[in-house]
């Protein structure tokens, strides 16, 4: 039998490039060896919404991330795709597992302080139980997989915790969810300082089309210590190069000379990129247009994925209440 492997994205609408290079393409490539369930986030990304109008963007960014999702490869027949609140299980996990954490668990991790310094108007209790609420994500589904990049390892070894004294309190329920470290390339944006954000408006967006791909990228920072053309250029402190060699260009090591040496400029540089994406991205854009056009096939796959994983989540539950004693 196929382990299971659990992973949840919040809702951020359309997806760009540093999403389909950084966590998509993996997600798409563990179909072949795992039994994948993805769960778009929605509960977390309340964490850090408020009120009605930012709430209402939810849905219309639901969509559009699992349109993104399916055109890229994501398989609705291998794979549950499903959104966090249609399965409201997790939220009763949370509530148990809330009982069962010690508070000084949670005031130790950095997200948790970066978070109160970033919005310092809402520091809300979900802020706090955040890792609870994962680790409720994962377990509910007895998930035993979950890919990591490095950064994210701290936040598994607490879930990992949190298990630990759940199986060590009530008996074994749960498996240790295990990381599958995942190299996940940092792609910095077009500023060529962050990391590629929508918020930061350095993004290349998946779905755009071949002339807004090539409009974006000619606005890409590149070496700044080349001014003219004549100038040899350094491709090592280049973004445009860095986005060649994480498309793994195979000619990247000519590019670079090339630039080292003057024989290219920056504008053709960027229009080779901008080809290379669109190339990249072309059958993905057909798909997704075709997706798109199929009257409410994105609701029928995430509320096909719900169903899938509400029947595990519902034997979970029995067996926690079970074994707590709750019944
Ligand atoms: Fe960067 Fe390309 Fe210009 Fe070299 S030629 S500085 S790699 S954009």
């Amino acid at each position: 039998m196929k382990k299971r492997v659990f992973s949840g994205a919040r809702p951020t609408g359309s997806q760009h490039l540093g999403n389909y290079l950084g966590a998509i393409q993996n997600y798409v490539s563990l179909q072949e060896e795992y039994d994948c369930i993805y769960c778009i986030v929605d509960y977390h990304a309340l964490t850090t919404m408020e009120g009605r109008e930012a709430v209402k963007t939810l849905q219309p960014n639901i969509r559009e991330m699992a349109l993104d999702w399916l055109a890229a490869g994501l398989d609705p027949e291998r794979s549950a795709i499903f959104v966090q609140s249609h399965v409201p299980e997790v939220a009763e996990l949370h509530t148990i597992l809330s009982m069962n954490t010690p508070l000084n668990w949670l005031m130790r991790v950095p997200t948790f302080k970066d978070k109160v310094k970033q919005q310092p108007e809402n520091v809300n209790y979900g802020l706090l139980g955040y890792p609870v609420l994962m680790t409720s994500d994962i377990v509910l589904y007895k998930a035993e997989v979950v890919p990591v990049g490095e950064d994210q390892l701290a936040h598994l070894e607490l879930a990992r915790e949190i298990v630990r004294r759940f199986n060590y309190l009530y008996g074994d329920t749960f498996p240790e969810p295990q990381a599958k470290l995942a190299h996940i390339p940092l792609i910095v944006g077009l500023d060529g300082v962050q990391k590629m954000s929508k918020q930061l408006n350095n993004h290349i967006e998946l779905a755009a089309t071949p002339e807004e791909t090539e409009t974006r990228i000619m606005t890409a920072f590149t070496d700044p210590a080349r001014k003219f053309r004549r100038d040899p250029g350094h491709p090592e402190a280049c973004n445009v190069f860095a986005l060649h060699q994480a498309l793994k260009v195979v000619h990247a090591d000519e590019l670079a000379k090339a630039c080292r040496n003057a024989e290219i400029g920056c504008v053709e540089c960027k229009r080779k990129l901008a080809q290379e994406i669109n190339v990249m991205l072309a059958p993905f854009r057909e798909r997704r247009m075709e997706l798109a056009g199929r009257s409410s096939y994105v609701d029928s796959v995430l509320k096909e994925g719900a169903d899938r994983v509400r029947r595990i989540a519902q034997r979970t539950m029995e067996e926690v209440r079970r074994n707590m004693g709750l019944v």
